[in-house]
Parts: structure tokens; C-alpha cells; sequence
């Protein structure tokens, strides 16, 4: 299956990436993209996470470069996006602001970080018990509940801690589905996943994610799935995803179509 749609991109500003809109543009029409969303990871009204986002003050300057590129590229669909960690305290700067004022052409969803006990935890390395696991689905499912997002990435992230598949995977991941069905918001295939480095488990060596008993399990729901690359360099602006949908086809999982984003 050819992929020509990634929703999924990063730009130096969130300082783990290289480079910037246009350079990710000019790529995709190389190898043949036709839509192109950049979403990188949101400026927070707090500067919260500042190790790995764009500071508040360079969201004027964001908005302009991706602007400027939709005008440059017109062969390309350039979507203006940012990559979300729900809080309350967040809900009226993505909706009024982002989505609002400043005319992103859509959220995604994700929980690099969930919160427990009053604290936020790092998904990366802190999904590793029942307790968190627990509270990483109900994050999850909560940033869903907001219908900020029109899709959600990398659901499995906490593959990457919670080592084996297991009772209590199989009951956040029943949680997760149930409600990303009744919902409708898709779940992402990630391919930055399938690039990092492999972890070894009891049950063997595999990606952190996408972890593929998560994605087997989908099947049993009424779910939707969108691969993307997550690309934090042009030279993966379109890596990994046949790759992904692969997976998508494996378990016979139903891909969501986005194209009524191209439309706005
Ligand atoms: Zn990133
Ligand atoms: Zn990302």
C-alpha cells in the first residue's frame, strides 16, 4: 500500500529535531507526498516541558514559516498542526487559540506525559506499573473526551516501560479502544517507533512501539488507525509508513480517513 499522507512532523524548535517547515515541504514533494502536516510539539501558555517544545514567544514566528510554506509548496497540502498534552488548564489555549484564533488546521494528541498523585509522570520509563498504567489510560482517555484532537499518537508509548503483555496491559488497552471507538478518534501507527533503538523484554526483543500484541487486540474494536512517520528530520518526512500500515493490514484494522482536513 502507498502512503502519500503524513500527519505527523517536527521541526528544530522542539529541540530533539533538524531543520525546518520548508526543508520538510521541499522532501515531501520529492518523494511524492501530496498532504503534509506539521505539527510539532506545542508551545505550552506556561512554557511547561520547555526541554522538549518551542517556547510560548516563537509560536508567532511557527504559524508564519508554516503559512509561508502552504504558499510555497502549492503542489503539497501543508497543514498547520501541534502535537498536544491535554490538561485543563490547557483547554481554552487549543481551542480558542490554536485551533481558534491562530487557525491550525488540527491537534494531535499525545501523552509524553500523564499525571498521578498530583505529579506528572514521564511515559517514557514511567508506565511501568499497574498503578501508572492505569493512570497513563485514563489521561489518554481523557485528552480523547476533549474533541480537541483528530487523532491520537502513538497510543502504545508505554510499551517503552510496561514490559510484558499482560492482564493489566489487556485492561487499559480494553479501556483505551472502548473509548476511542465510542469517540471515534483514530490511533496512530507510529514509524518513529519502528526507527528507535529495539528494547529486550522477557518475551524477546521488540520495537517499544508500535507493540503488536496492542494492535492485534485493536481488531477486537471498532477502531480506527493512521500511520504516520512522526518525522524529526526531512530525511524521514515519509519513513516507515507502508511499514506501519502493514500492521494496520496484518490485523485487518480499518485506516481512518483524514482527507476532510485538506478541505478546511
Ligand atoms: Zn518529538
Ligand atoms: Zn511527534
Amino acid at each position: 500500500m502507498t502512503i502519500t499522507k503524513n500527519y505527523h512532523t517536527h521541526t528544530w524548535r522542539c529541540k530533539h529535531a533538524s531543520q525546518d517547515v520548508s526543508a520538510y515541504c521541499q522532501a515531501a514533494v520529492d518523494c511524492g507526498l501530496t498532504v503534509l502536516g506539521i505539527s510539532d510539539h506545542t508551545a505550552l501558555p506556561d512554557n511547561r516541558w520547555s526541554h522538549i517544545r518551542m517556547d510560548i514567544d516563537e509560536l508567532p514566528l511557527y504559524c508564519g514559516v508554516e503559512d509561508q510554506a502552504a504558499r510555497d509548496f502549492p503542489q503539497l497540502t501543508v497543514l498547520k498542526s501541534a502535537e498536544c498534552e491535554y490538561a485543563d488548564e490547557y483547554d481554552s489555549f487549543f481551542r480558542d487559540e490554536l485551533l481558534g484564533e491562530l487557525e491550525f488546521d488540527y491537534l494531535v494528541g499525545a501523552a509524553h506525559f500523564f499525571p498521578m498523585d498530583g505529579e506528572w509522570i514521564g511515559s517514557y520509563g514511567g508506565a511501568d506499573t499497574l498503578r501508572s498504567l492505569k493512570a497513563y489510560a485514563n489521561y489518554f482517555i481523557k485528552s480523547m473526551e476533549s474533541g480537541l484532537f483528530a487523532f491520537m499518537a502513538h497510543p502504545d508509548l508505554f510499551g517503552n516501560s510496561y514490559l510484558s503483555w499482560d492482564e493489566n496491559t489487556i485492561a487499559a488497552s480494553h479501556d483505551l479502544f472502548t473509548a476511542a471507538a465510542e469517540l471515534n478518534v483514530p490511533l496512530e501507527i507510529n514509524g518513529y517507533g519502528l526507527r528507535k533503538p529495539k528494547i529486550d523484554t522477557p518475551a524477546g526483543r521488540r520495537c517499544m512501539y508500535p507493540w503488536l500484541p496492542f494492535w492485534e487486540m485493536a481488531a477486537d474494536y471498532k477502531v480506527t488507525y493512521i500511520v504516520n512517520s512522526d518525522a524529526h528530520h526531512p530525511k524521514d518526512v515519509n519513513a516507515n509508513l507502508e511499514e506501519a500500515a502493514s500492521i494496520g493490514q496484518q490485523y485487518a484494522l480499518t485506516m481512518a480517513d483524514l482527507s476532510y482536513l485538506e478541505l478546511a
